[in-house]
């Protein structure tokens, strides 16, 4: 069994924050491991990281390699760890490794420096240190061990695992004697991160060879390992994952985080926090707010995770017990049903990641979020899959390019041949523009390129039968497109120019003049058919476009499409795009289409977090599933039978309620 295999049971999971500087007297005073613990029992955690150091530099336990909090008394990592244990709540090993304030005063050459070899300054709680440097053999690895050794936790969470950038002598050093060049501030910051990845990389390797000697079981967790920017190289180096989501304008960043993390082979936590406005401002949040977050988390196949604060003075505060208890509470309630449960695979929106070893800059940019918004609201089956996952393309059926063109070249290929053996691509825009004027797959789509436009603003128009919801009028693509030449594609829609493009002196009412009266030669859609598969473009950037305006037609349109090249998709759901759909398959075998509800409140300034204080329940949406041999129809975790009809390939049934989660079990022969 893999190490990892206890965290996909305990899903109820609290990340400690305990950053605690030595100025203030009452610092730790009242840390009473028995208290703290119940809190969590209340709460119904199961799972918990607890510092073993800091941002300051101080640790939590009785170290000998390094500087305890001169506020505690005992062994906070221990007495807390121990009493978790008791509790079954699993614990982790939290360790701040590339801030360090106390070593920034400490020991100058561990900071990391700037491009002139400078110490970078510290502020606030950040100190940033480099792990080239001897900080690494003399007092991070001998730590690790300290706790490996000595403690009672299950594993170990990495935080800051790399500086924003570093040019100390180490690093120079340990650059040229590894790659043979120097290291600059004039090589490409991909490069840069790259290098600093592999730095932490080949720590964690020092970590893991560490954990054999005294407790093969721990696990090992990095923060950013599990974000889908992150170098595989790096993920792979762990032994489960995590990606800090936050939700900020809107509730859509863990539904991405959890769509990507399903496909990984290890469980991720994506974790938000209590607090309204990030880590240490100890509000918090409704236990409505919380509940429709973790709703979005375990909805979509990944644990539930939330950050909280320890109190200067080592205790907790109670009331965000309460809240937990109620929003784990419902967490707790489906849980065992979701334990081994698997999302469909169906459809997948590629995420360009150009190398293994490298960061990949243009994986969450507005191209991959207005893609992910659009397909979600449209009730599309789909999970985010990074381009370097190739082995992957077999189990879907669509593959959505959204953009920028930053692939490996063997994507290409592969996309080729995946869909002459049945598969539907859909491509947009610049997705396949792979070098200045080398438009890739383009017999595949059966286009010929030209050119980009010269027209800073587009308008299409819809033929029939991708016209979906959308008005019948040109619709307004905000950008700019390309002229592609039909070569064997039948056109779905209509490229029509604006009047003219507009200058300072040469202009309509609205820097968008209004379409032309007739169409342009050029297609803004296109359908092909190649081999076995189908081929679609789209001129435009629709999904960028869609992210930055939320002109609804745009996501209209996809519907239409959508809906044109999938007829008969695993499940549909009636209702409007603020009820994420997503379908899995129980470890019995059986359906399950969860429906997460987001009852999000007014915006208000635009720094604002849109709140959700209270929710009220969605009643009556008809759904359907397709399973041609339902046998029952089951709300979960209530166990309530519910009455559908077959009509052909589906089960058919309205769903009575939807209160943050609705989890409809279908039961076939
Ligand atoms: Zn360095």
């Amino acid at each position: 069994m893999a190490r990892h295999e206890w965290f996909k049971r305990y899903i109820r999971q609290v990340h400690m924050d305990f950053h605690m500087p030595e100025f203030p007297v009452e610092a730790i005073r009242n840390f009473n491991a028995e208290e703290f613990v119940a809190h969590l029992v209340r709460g119904r955690i199961n799972m918990v990281a607890l510092f073993a150091k800091c941002h300051f530099g101080n640790s939590f336990y009785n170290t000998q390699a390094g500087h305890k909090h001169s506020g505690l008394p005992g062994d906070f990592l221990r007495e807390a760890a121990e009493e978790c244990r008791k509790n079954d709540i699993r614990t982790l090993a939290y360790y701040s490794l590339c801030c360090d304030i106390r070593v920034c005063r400490t020991h100058n050459h561990w900071r990391a420096c700037d491009e002139q070899g400078d110490p970078i300054p510290t502020t606030g709680c950040w100190g940033p240190v480099c792990i080239n440097t001897p900080y690494r053999e003399e007092l991070v690895l001998p730590q690790l061990e300290e706790v490996a050794r000595d403690y009672p936790v299950d594993g170990f969470f990495i935080d800051i695992p790399l500086v924003a950038k570093c040019f100390c002598r180490y690093c120079r050093s340990k650059f040229q004697q590894m790659y043979g060049y120097e290291l600059t501030p004039e090589l490409p910051e991909s490069e840069r991160q790259a290098f600093l990845y592999n730095s932490t990389g080949r720590l964690l390797r020092e970590l893991r060879a560490l954990c054999e000697r005294h407790n093969p079981e721990l696990v090992i967790l990095t923060n950013r390992s599990g974000r889908i920017d992150a170098p595989l190289t790096f993920r792979e180096l762990n032994d489960c994952g995590v990606w800090e989501s936050q939700p900020h304008s809107n509730y859509l960043s863990h539904s991405f985080a959890c769509r990507t993390v399903r496909t990984y082979d290890y469980p991720t936590q994506v974790m938000s926090v209590r607090f309204y406005q990030g880590w240490g401002d100890l509000t918090l949040k409704p236990a409505a707010q919380m509940t429709t977050e973790f709703a979005a988390m375990i909805g979509n196949g990944a644990v539930a995770s939330s950050g909280d604060q320890v109190n200067v003075d080592g205790t907790l505060q109670p009331a965000v017990y309460d809240m937990f208890a109620r929003s784990f509470g419902f967490v707790k309630e489906r849980e065992e049903l979701l334990y081994g449960a698997e999302t469909i695979s169906h459809a997948a929106l590629l995420a360009p990641v150009p190398r293994a070893d490298y960061p990949a800059p243009n994986t969450t940019g507005p191209e991959m979020m207005g893609a992910h918004k659009a397909l979600l609201e449209s009730h599309v089956q789909f999970d985010i899959l990074s381009s370097l996952d190739l082995d992957r393309l077999k189990h879907y059926r669509y593959v959505v390019l959204s953009g920028p063109c930053d692939f490996a070249p063997e994507v290409f290929p592969a996309l080729r041949e995946w869909v002459a053996g049945g598969g539907t691509l859909v491509a947009c825009g610049t997705s396949l523009m792979s070098g200045e004027n080398r438009f890739e797959l383009e017999d595949v789509l059966g286009i010929e390129y030209i050119e980009p436009s010269v027209f800073s603003v587009s308008h299409f128009r819809p033929r029939p039968e991708v016209r979906g919801e959308t008005d019948d009028l040109p619709l307004q693509c905000r950008g700019s497109s390309l002229k592609v030449v039909p070569r064997g594609a039948k056109v779905l829609a209509d490229y029509i120019y604006p009047q003219i493009e507009s200058t300072t002196e040469y202009a309509f009412r609205h820097p968008c003049a209004p379409p032309a009266l007739h169409p342009s030669p050029y297609p803004f859609t296109t359908l092909n058919r190649f081999g076995e598969g189908r081929a679609v473009y789209i001129a435009g950037s629709i999904f960028k476009i869609y992210w930055e305006t939320n002109h609804h037609w745009l996501r209209q349109f996809t519907g239409g499409l959508w809906n044109h090249l999938d007829p008969s998709p695993p499940y549909r759901a009636e209702i409007p795009g603020i009820v994420e759909g997503n379908l899995m398959r129980l470890a019995d075998g059986d359906l399950l289409l969860n429906l997460i509800h987001y009852q999000v409140g007014h915006q208000g300034a635009t720094q604002a977090i849109p709140s959700i204080e209270r929710v009220h329940p969605l009643r009556d949406v008809t759904c359907s599933v397709k399973a041609p041999q339902a046998v029952k129809v089951v709300m979960e975790p209530e166990g309530v039978e519910i009455p559908f009809s077959q009509e052909g390939e589906y089960a058919v049934f309205t769903v009575p309620e939807i209160h943050y989660l609705g989890m409809a079990r279908v039961v076939e022969k």
